[in-house]
């Protein structure tokens, strides 16, 4: 192939309402980035309650667009992320949506899918849970029914009462479970108390038991090694890491919070290089943003990429759920398509 030098150009369609029987209405951004023919996907998940708007996210990627209309193939993906980086301090998910996309696109290019780019174990399918939320008891029944394929099962905890809560799981299911606190409690004595009894009911780990700030209950916590517990809302990019490496057995890796695939992959090196557990986890993104995800399952010691599974409109193709596993088909970039044209 003979390059000539023709510019990247970024394109964005919104706002897509992805839509869920288990989630709130989250709005999405889906990115397109073009060279010579070829096109690289990514997305930008925007649920409420991170604070991204829609507004902000188009405002960055207006920016991004004057640093890619610079760029062209061959180029360092790296050096384009870090500048893209510098355009603000927040605006995450919209990062990742372009970090997502530029991956997409350079494996298009070279004929790799993300994994080979990395130089990672080439893995086509791993276990994930799916994830149960909170609701009356005729709906969790109802969505434990539905979540009859997946052997692992991810409970939304941090209720008023949620002992009842597990208790009411184990009417319907002996699968274990990995228990998301979502910083719901505050007093650690209860916080390891709660570890012992989750353990008996087979529950596996324990995500994010304590507010944020509470980071030396957490480190206690831990170390009584009663079950294995992982950061979330303490770690969303690479520098948190040095902060909580003594406070939890492991972390939980987003692309929303992250800014995309090339921090991912170096919050997985520094987690490993720290001895903690790698968490794979997810938003409400569709097929796109998840099998951009699951080209790092190689790297995992826990996966939770269900949300395409949840989807009722997802617009791309891509990893695939079987027997409660995820399935990654070896396609070149992230290994994910649009069903239909989007732009
Ligand atoms: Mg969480």
């Amino acid at each position: 192939m003979e390059f000539i030098y023709q510019p990247f150009l970024l394109e964005y369609k919104y706002p897509f309402g992805v839509s869920s029987n288990t989630r709130t209405h989250t709005q999405t951004v889906f990115t397109k980035i073009s060279w010579e023919g070829f096109h690289g996907y990514g997305e930008a998940c925007l649920p409420p309650y991170l604070g991204e708007t829609l507004e902000n996210t188009i405002h960055l990627f207006e920016k991004a667009k004057l640093i890619l209309k610079k760029q062209t193939y061959p180029c360092s993906i790296a050096e384009i992320i870090l500048e893209i980086d510098e355009l603000g301090e927040n605006n995450n998910a919209a990062k990742a949506a372009i970090d997502i996309a530029l991956h997409d696109l350079k494996g298009k290019i070279e004929n790799k899918s993300v994994q080979q780019l990395y130089k990672l174990q080439k893995k086509e399918s791993a276990f994930t849970s799916c994830t149960i939320g909170i609701d009356t008891e005729e709906n969790i029944k109802q969505k434990i029914f539905d979540a009859s394929d997946f052997t692992i099962l991810k409970i939304k905890a941090g209720t008023k009462d949620d002992k009842a809560l597990i208790n009411l799981i184990r009417k319907y299911t002996n699968k274990p479970l990995f228990v998301d606190v979502n910083q719901g409690w505050t007093d650690k004595y209860f916080a390891l108390d709660m570890l012992g009894w989750f353990k008996e009911k087979g529950v596996v780990l324990v995500e994010q038991p304590l507010p944020v700030n509470q980071l030396d209950d957490m480190a206690w916590i831990t170390s009584n090694n009663i079950l294995p517990t992982i950061a979330d809302e303490n770690v969303k990019r690479l520098k948190d890491i040095s902060k909580i490496k003594d406070a939890f057995t492991g972390i939980n890796i987003k692309l929303m919070k992250c800014t995309g695939i090339k921090e991912a992959f170096e919050m997985i090196e520094l987690a490993k290089e720290l001895d903690l557990k790698i968490f794979l986890g997810c938003m409400a993104e569709s097929s796109c943003g998840t099998s951009a995800m699951a080209q790092l399952m190689d790297c995992a010691d826990y996966i939770d990429l269900d949300a395409p599974h949840l989807l009722k409109n997802d617009p791309f193709s891509g990893v695939r759920y079987e027997k409660g596993k995820i399935i990654l088909d070896e396609l070149p970039g992230i290994g994910a398509n649009p069903k239909e044209k989007l732009f």
